[in-house]
């Protein structure tokens, strides 16, 4: 079975691919890393921060 990296997008192989379902270990530690380190997490937060601020009504 061929599938796509998540993280680069490259053709890789299901079966027999321990980094699966990345291409590599590279990929793997980096898409980890990036959760880890809550980068996706801040960028929602602040999204939500903005549409309160931009909801209320300013004195
Ligand atoms: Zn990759």
């Amino acid at each position: 079975m061929k599938i796509r990296c998540p993280f680069c997008r490259k053709l890789t192989t299901w079966e027999e691919n321990p980094w699966r379902p990345f291409c590599s270990e590279r990929c793997k530690l980096i898409d980890l890393g990036k959760w880890a380190s809550g980068e996706y997490r801040i960028e929602s937060e602040e999204k939500e921060k903005k549409e309160e601020e931009e909801g209320g009504k300013p004195e």
